[in-house]
């Protein structure tokens, strides 16, 4: 199976890609996650994009798209990937598409998970992160539920930097979901109901692929 997902900040892309990239067995591919990682390790890649990243902005696609070419080269991809957060604008699009044309593995769905504006707010003002793993967790808990790590909030989860990755969502990612419908490949669903109802509906329109 290879998966992109893709819905606004908040839609629970992170959470569902986990359990979805598990039950297909294949790679968990998120682009937030990896510049992430680099931020903490303090790589270079992750001062490049620190800045953007703080201020709810895209990383260039120069960075981003080489980084994701570069993934998609390792041995795991060999059965399937989920990509989690890449493409978030029509070049990336564009780019992914040639990639995988070239190698000749043609992607075989976008799931878009919608969810309005509201309530993203109100999930994403109140999330906290896991420091060790970066699991989401709900406000109320003490340490992360995946691996006891302790939680923070993102500097990208306050509620000004909210409004413009929002923002950012509508002008730059929202034209891809119209690409892919033109493609045939995207799959809709709504992002509410508890994860589990979620992660359902997704394998179960999932399977209806032929
Ligand atoms: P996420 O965890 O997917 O919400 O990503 C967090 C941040 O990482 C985004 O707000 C961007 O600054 C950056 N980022 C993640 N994926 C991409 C991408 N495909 N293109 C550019 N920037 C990205």
């Amino acid at each position: 199976m290879r998966l992109v997902l893709v819905g606004p900040p908040g839609a629970g892309k992170g959470t569902q890609a986990q359990f979805l990239a598990a039950h297909y067995s294949i790679p968990h591919i998120s682009t937030g996650d990896i510049f992430r990682a680099n931020l903490k390790a303090d790589t270079p890649l992750g001062r490049e994009a620190k800045g953007f990243m703080d201020a709810g902005q895209l990383v260039p696609d120069s960075v981003t798209n080489e980084m994701v070419k570069d993934r998609l080269t390792h041995d795991d991809v060999a059965n399937g990937f989920l990509l989690d957060g890449f493409p978030r604008n029509t070049v990336q699009a564009e780019v992914l598409r040639a990639f995988l044309a070239e190698k000749q593995i043609p992607l075989d769905a976008v799931l878009e998970l919608s969810i309005d504006n509201a309530l993203i707010i109100k999930r994403l003002s109140s999330r906290l992160t896991c420091k060790d793993c970066g699991a989401p967790s709900a406000p109320d808990a003490e340490k992360c539920s995946s691996c006891g790590g302790a939680l923070y909030q993102r500097e990208d989860d306050k509620e000004e930097v909210i409004a413009r990755r929002l923002e950012v969502y509508e002008e730059q990612t929202a034209p891809i979901i119209s690409f892919y419908r033109s493609e045939g490949l995207l799959i809709t669903i709504p992002a509410v109901g508890s994860v589990a109802e979620i992660t359902e509906h997704a394998i179960t329109a999932l399977g209806r692929l032929s």
